[in-house]
């Protein structure tokens, strides 16, 4: 079956001569030996499975890049999404609106934090990122702070990869190249809990980092707009987590100091960190708050910003005023992506998705608990859904492996081999699964990374 032509082998061969990846360095799939990275086909998908051309099955331990919520082709999103095309599939969404548009915008107000009462539509995370920074910066011009053009980011932080949202992050893989294009936002350390000083506990660890936090917004609130911040996971930079007092901290300091608190849920939100938002677990609402990837269970791209009836009134006034904000899509609003949005929603109403969730990330934890023995393993981490195993060369020192040696990559390799998907970060392996994963298939996941784990730290430089 493999040699038909469209087998694995033939569609791999076909994608190679046309197609270019992201986030992929394309001489990985055309070299020979352990390193080689393979192309994989999938012609179908099935709960949390995943099927190649060939029939191999992957289970998808991180949500196919962190989207899907209840599962790959899910029956109910799908047919939803079946009959939106037969209806409607696309209008202009300026002087033109749709159900599918108003009734997500009402379901958003109501199940997100308190005050956030409008919502923008964008069509990907980075994108909505980018209004998120755009309405801050237009915001303060329309009340007559035109020095404010700055942004506060936290080190290892990560907002996507169009050039404003770029600018705000701070992984070196994704920004380095093109710093010189960038803009250039103040940084912040970070809260997160695995560098904290010894003996400190995460709580205390959040405390001084707003401490430092503090420091930065006595010296710049002046012309910043707006902190920005991924809450509770910092999840691109290696799933690094942290307490959720900071969060409450930062919104006091926000207040304090008269600049706008961005919260970033495009990973975190939809019920990954065990709230619906993680912006919950501090009882803060963010005066931006952007959504995207599970925000359609996986199923399209669509993003929304939302924000307050406040900083919505600073944009409204008569035309020539010139207050209006600035910022559109060509596919804004789609309305298959706002149904499929919509029905993922459903579900979170008709089904104890929360509820269940709590249950698999116990099991979870204690499935990885055996983990923190590993000599090579300096910590495993989880907040709800999310859970990470941060790999290094000196359990003792924490001093890391060479990026150079790729021993993620072997975990990532191997896991394709025994039917999982794992795409470790570097050194962090990570799981982010489906909601709709059993305990048995967390069984298999783990008994797949830990097997891949023995594997990439064995070899080449010890410890
Ligand atoms: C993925 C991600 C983004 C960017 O979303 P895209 O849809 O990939 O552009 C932004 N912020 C966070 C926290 C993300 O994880």
């Amino acid at each position: 079956m493999s040699n038909s032509a469209s087998g694995n082998a033939a569609l791999a061969a076909r994608d190679l001569k046309h197609l270019w990846h992201p986030c992929t360095q394309m001489h990985d799939h055309d070299i020979a030996g352990k390193d080689r990275v393979p192309m994989v086909p999938i012609v179908r998908g099935e709960g949390a499975w995943l099927v190649d051309a060939d029939g191999r099955r992957y289970l998808d331990g991180i949500s196919s890049w962190w989207t899907n919520l209840f599962g790959h082709a899910n029956p109910r999103i799908a047919a939803a999404l079946a009959e939106q095309a037969r209806t409607l599939e696309h209008v202009i969404f300026a002087g033109f609106t749709h159900e599918p548009a108003i009734e997500l915008a009402e379901e958003l107000v109501r199940v997100t934090p308190p005050g956030l009462d409008r919502v923008f539509y964008a069509d990907n995370g980075s994108a909505a990122i980018e209004v998120a920074l755009k309405m801050s910066f237009h915001y303060w011009l329309n009340q007559g702070h035109g020095e404010k053009t700055r942004f506060i980011a936290l080190t290892g932080s990560y907002h996507g990869e169009t050039l404003g949202a770029l600018s705000v992050s701070d992984v070196a893989l994704y920004r380095k190249t093109y710093a010189p294009l960038l803009l250039t936002p103040f940084l912040a350390p970070s809260p997160d809990a695995y560098e904290g000083q010894p003996g400190e506990s995460p709580e205390q660890t959040a405390a001084r980092r707003l401490g430092e936090m503090r420091t930065l917004l006595e010296r710049h609130s002046l012309e910043t707009c707006a902190v920005i911040v991924e809450p509770l996971v910092q999840c691109a930079g290696g799933m690094r987590m942290y307490h959720p007092g900071y969060l409450t901290g930062l919104r006091a300091l926000c207040d304090e100091f008269s600049v706008h608190f961005i919260a970033d849920e495009i990973a975190v939100g939809f019920g990954r960190t065990g709230t619906l938002f993680a912006c919950e677990q501090a009882g803060v609402s963010p005066d931006f708050m952007c959504l995207s990837k599970g925000l359609t269970g996986g199923f399209l791209p669509l993003s929304a910003v939302l924000t307050t009836a406040g900083i919505y009134e600073a944009f409204y006034a008569e035309y020539n005023a010139g207050k209006a904000f600035l910022h559109s899509h060509s596919y804004t609003g789609n309305p298959l992506a706002c149904r499929v949005a919509l029905e993922t929603l459903a579900i979170f109403r008709d089904e104890p998705v929360l509820e269940r969730n709590r249950q698999l990330a116990a099991h979870l934890t204690r499935r990885l608990e055996p983990l923190r023995e590993h000599p090579h393993v300096a910590d495993v981490r989880q907040t709800g859904m999310i859970a990470a195993v941060e790999l290094v060369a000196d359990k003792t020192t924490r001093r890391p492996f060479p990026v150079t040696e790729r021993r993620g990559l072997q975990v990532y390799l191997h896991g394709l081999r025994h039917g999982a998907l794992l795409r470790p970060l570097g050194n962090v392996v990570y799981f982010m699964p489906p909601y709709v994963v059993t305990e048995t298939e967390l069984d298999q996941l783990v008994d797949t990374a830990i097997a891949g784990i023995v594997h990439a730290v064995a070899g080449r430089s010890g410890p």
